[in-house]
């Protein structure tokens, strides 16, 4: 096991590596960082969710210069990975004072030029607008060390081949190229054997993958509510001794502190925590004084707590073998246990991933309705107001109570001592997902504008393929379809529709880019 210790960082980059919460590299920036550190080109097979982005960031940031010329460029094959990437040189450069910038079409390039000129350490950048700034003579590359395209493959499939091709010509010979992504297709062999240099080929070493007795299901769920559904999905289950994992040790913090905050029994472990501290919490644990152990995948290597009733992968493992070892918490000693994954519409392709690797089905459910937990949580608060009459020794209240008997229905009085009691827990806010309003859709659909239509060469079959995977539903929740030459209106049934617009909203459709909102009522066309 490698830890980020043995990469050699300098004091900056370590610290903001700590600072971001990361126990331990990932198989692909365990394979990858040292690589690049050692001035070698590199093919990392990744996808999203596997640490990719740190495993060329870190080493990256490691290398540049200070002086705030374009030392690295990153090419994305969209905006959003473009802002998210940025987002992540950002934390790992924060202490070094690493200065990038996301250049994408769509925003103003007055202002992107503007950036450029007061000096930038990286770039990161969509093929189009690169290009744009280098026919400008705004972005130079004239101290330029190092390339990166990730997600390559989105790349090509979007038709960015020609401007990738001559970005590449514009940028010095002896530069150090790594290349990202999902999948190996000869087009990308193609470009790698002209334009790398010897590099070295990393995918994630993949042994033999025995899974354990467990029953695995996964729910989708929205980024913005991972946990309210968390909450909703451990209220639906009965759970003795859970484990629920997150990906860093700050994640484990805030999920302690939110759960907490909730009233369930819980607390958390990381590689942060003193041998007393975790001494402690696992005494807890064990003792069945908490019901629920948040932990990073590096402290529970070595728990040994047998009866674990599940466990749940709050955040989504970056591997395969991860998985395995998660879930292989639970349902030891012959007893089956659950393995609960919570996957968001953009980690939904690693979930098929991992169930392809594991050979092991992971079952989809759906995560329980507001109104499900509402009338779980009625009923036991019902059974404990029975339990209470049945078990007596209520005269001392009775007492207090007094004479407002005389005064009110005795009914309200037993309403309100259940309010005071319940302190507002009956009470849960009504509010679920997205609220579309009225969007002019057929009833139990919601309609959606898309920005894309018949001039971007799309058709229906597209865009129920394009919508199926994207959001991992299945065709039959898109309604109808209505086509325009530059916008399209398309109905999804309402159950389906938030994760659709999550997944679309950010997305690409035969490589052009899409920008989807719940319809307008009136645009509606008879
Ligand atoms: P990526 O695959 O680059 O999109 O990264 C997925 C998520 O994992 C991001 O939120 C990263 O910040 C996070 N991440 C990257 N490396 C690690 C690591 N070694 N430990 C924990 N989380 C990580």
């Amino acid at each position: 096991m490698s830890s980020f210790q043995d990469f050699g960082l300098s004091r900056r980059v370590q610290q903001a590596v700590d600072g971001m919460g990361f126990e331990e590299p990932s198989p692909i920036q365990a394979a990858c960082i040292p690589l690049v550190l050692d001035g070698r080109d590199v093919i990392g097979q990744a996808q999203t969710g596997t640490g990719k982005t740190a495993a060329f960031g870190i080493p990256i940031v490691e290398m540049v210069a200070p002086e705030a010329r374009v030392q690295a460029l990153v090419l994305t094959p969209t905006r959003e990975l473009a802002i998210q990437v940025a987002g992540e040189f950002r934390k790992i450069g924060k202490f070094k004072r690493v200065r990038t910038l996301p250049i994408y079409g769509g925003q103003s390039i007055g202002h992107q030029i503007r950036a450029l000129q007061q000096g930038v350490h990286v770039v990161i950048g969509t093929p189009g607008r690169v290009l744009d700034h280098i026919r400008r003579g705004t972005l130079r590359f004239n101290d330029l060390k190092m390339v990166v395209l990730d997600e390559a493959d989105e790349m090509l499939d979007m038709g960015f081949i020609e401007d990738i091709e001559t970005i590449l010509q514009e940028t010095p010979a002896d530069r150090q190229t790594m290349l990202f992504s999902a999948t190996f297709t000869p087009e990308i062999r193609r470009l790698a054997l002209r334009y790398m240099r010897n590099p070295e080929h990393v995918t994630v070493n993949r042994g033999e993958i025995t899974v354990p007795l467990t029953d695995q299901v996964f729910y989708k769920v929205l980024e913005r509510n991972k946990l309210e559904s968390l909450c909703r999905v451990i209220d639906s289950e009965e759970v003795q001794l859970g484990i629920i994992f997150c990906r860093t040790k700050r994640g484990v913090d805030e999920l302690v502190e939110a759960l907490l905050s909730r009233g369930y029994l819980v607390d958390g472990l990381h590689g942060d925590l003193s041998q007393a501290q975790r001494d402690r919490v696992m005494r807890k644990f064990r003792n069945n004084e908490i019901e629920l152990l948040v932990a990073t995948d590096v402290a529970a290597r070595g728990l040994d707590v047998e009866n674990v009733t599940h466990v749940v992968n709050y955040d989504i493992p970056q591997d395969p073998e991860s998985y395995v070892h998660r879930i292989g918490r639970t349902g030891r000693a012959g007893k089956r246990g659950l393995a609960i994954t919570l996957v968001t519409p953009r980690e939904f392709k690693l979930l098929k991933q991992i169930e392809r690797e594991t050979k092991t089905q992971i079952v989809g459910r759906e995560v329980p309705s507001l109104e499900d937990v509402a009338e779980r949580q009625a009923e036991i608060w019902r059974n404990r107001l029975v339990e209470t009459i049945q078990s007596g020794g209520l005269g001392h209240y009775r007492a207090i109570l007094g004479n407002i008997v005389d005064d009110y229905d005795p009914i309200d009085i037993a309403c309100a001592a259940l309010k005071l009691a319940s302190a507002g827990e009956l009470e849960a806010e009504q509010k679920d997902e997205y609220d579309f309003g009225d969007t002019g859709a057929t009833p139990g659909m919601v309609r959606f504008f898309v920005n894309i239509g018949r001039t971007a060469h799309i058709g229906p079959a597209d865009l129920v393929r394009a919508i199926s995977e994207e959001a991992g539903v299945p065709g039959q929740v898109v309604g109808k379809i209505d086509i325009f030459d530059r916008f399209t209106f398309v109905e999804i049934e309402e159950e389906s529709a938030p994760f659709v617009y999550e997944a679309l909203r950010k997305s690409r459709i035969n490589g052009a880019r899409v920008n989807m909102e719940p319809a307008k009522p009136r645009s509606r066309v008879r």
